[in-house]
Formats: structure tokens, sequence, C-alpha cells
């Protein structure tokens, strides 16, 4: 990780940042032409870093995990280490595709059901007339197929967003990142299907209210085993509170 501020949560280094500054930190880079390996926090991703040390390796490359959860906040809290705000991934997706159309910036969609897919492209086409949507790849692909990785690698766009879901994404960005010569990588989970309005986003009552994730369990029940995480997250920050 680079010279920024950090606050570990469960060994995750979790970047102490406010969106604003992060979509700051962000146009600098695109400018810079620095390679950038972005992945979005919730306490699901920390508990799986935990459990699983391939995971966590692949997260030791990333050069920012920012704070996607709210679980992720509170924990720095309890840990008297606050971070600013939560950092939504998909706000965080919208932002930079704005910051994209506001720079005329060439963008790459990796992910989703081809369905989706193309309803991002037309969406985002027309809320983002002046980005430059230089290619796109549903994410039910074969790894060993080297198609896409060469296409990036000869398109070079300056943001690519990666919508396999965690843990894939992560390990796709971390296991090929080294092999492009500059690019945003981002890891942004359902946000494709957020976008296409094929999962609705909560209200904005519930995102007020940080229930987001409460949404999320009665739109996609299935859901529900991935969420024991968020209890046994809790109880392993506390965990690290005591043991203090
Ligand atoms: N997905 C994909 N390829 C796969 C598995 C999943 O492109 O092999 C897509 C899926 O269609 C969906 C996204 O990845 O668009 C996963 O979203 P999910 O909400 O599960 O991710 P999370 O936000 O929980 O990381």
């Amino acid at each position: 990780m680079k010279s920024v501020q950090n606050v570990p949560i469960l060994g995750v280094p979790i970047l102490h940042t406010t969106k604003e500054n992060f979509i700051d930190l962000i146009h600098e880079r695109i400018k810079l032409e620095k390679k950038t390996f972005i992945v979005t926090a919730n306490p699901e991703i920390v508990m799986m870093a935990n459990e699983n040390k391939e995971f966590m390796n692949y997260l030791q490359k990333a050069d920012f995990i920012t704070p996607d959860g709210i679980g992720i906040v509170k924990a720095s809290k309890w840990l008297n280490k606050p971070l600013p705000e939560r950092v939504p991934g998909f706000d965080t997706m919208k932002d930079l595709l704005a910051l994209a159309n506001r720079n005329h910036y060439r963008v790459y969609f990796l992910g989703a059901r081809q369905e989706v897919l193309d309803q991002l492209i037309q969406i985002t086409g027309r809320e983002y007339p002046e980005m430059k949507i230089v290619g796109a790849h549903n994410g039910f692909f074969d790894w060993q197929d080297s198609q896409i990785l060469e296409e990036i690698q000869q398109l070079k766009p300056d943001l690519i967003f990666i919508a396999l879901g965690a843990p894939k994404q992560e390990q796709w960005i971390s296991q090929h990142i080294d092999q492009f010569e500059k690019g945003i990588f981002m890891g942004v989970g359902g946000s494709f299907d957020g976008i296409a309005g094929v999962v609705p986003r909560a209200p904005e009552i519930w995102q007020k209210l940080n229930i987001e994730w409460l949404y999320r369990l009665f739109q996609q029940p299935s859901r529900w085993k991935r969420m024991l995480a968020i209890p046994q997250f809790v109880l392993k920050v506390w965990g690290q509170k005591i043991k203090r």
C-alpha cells in the first residue's frame, strides 16, 4: 500500500478517506497513468480474508481498500480509529463514470450476464455520453482464454470495472494486473445489475438508516448464508478490541 492512511480491521487495511477525496485521488492517478487496484470491503469480504489465506493474498495486492459497508465504519469506531464515512462501491463507480464523462476517459466493463451488460452499456452510454466505452465482456468466460486480457492490453482503457462478485473479481484482478500497463481496476460486485435495474438499489431512507444490507437480503434471500459472516465479524472485532 502507498503512503496513505489506513485503518486495519481484522488485518485488512481500510483506506481512511471520504468518497470525495477518494475520487480526487483516483483522478490524480488516472492523469499520471498509475495502475491501480481498488477493492471495496464490507464485513463479508473482511471475514473471507480472515478465513481464506489465498483471498488475503489477493487483497494484499490492492492499492486501496475502501469501506463499502457500514459494518466496516462501525468497526473502526469500536476500535477507536474512526473512518470518516462509508464509501459505497456503487456510488463510487457512478462518480467515476461521471468523472470519465467530464474528461472523456476510456472505460471497459467486464462482468455480469450478457443481458445485464447490454443494458448497462445502453444506460451508461446515454447518461455519460462523453465517456468512451471502448470494450466490454460478460462475466461468464473461460479463464484460460486470453482474449479478454489481450483486448484490455491493446485498448489500454483508463478505467476497468469488474463485476464478477467476490472473491472472483479480486482474484481476476490480482492475477492479471501485472500484465497491464495502466488502468484503474475496480471490483464492483453487483453494481452492473444495480445500474441495469435488475437488482434495485435500496430506497434512500434505507441507505440513510444504514440498513441497505437488509434491503439486499429481502431482494436476494439467497444471500442469507453469506450474511452469517456479519455477526461473526462483530464478535471478532470486539475480540480484537478486548485483546488491546
Ligand atoms: N458474476 C459474473 N461471473 C461469475 C459470477 C458472477 O459475472 O462467474 C456476476 C453476477 O452476474 C453479478 C455479479 O457478478 O452481476 C455478482 O454480484 P453479487 O451481488 O453476488 O456480488 P457482491 O456484491 O456480493 O460481491
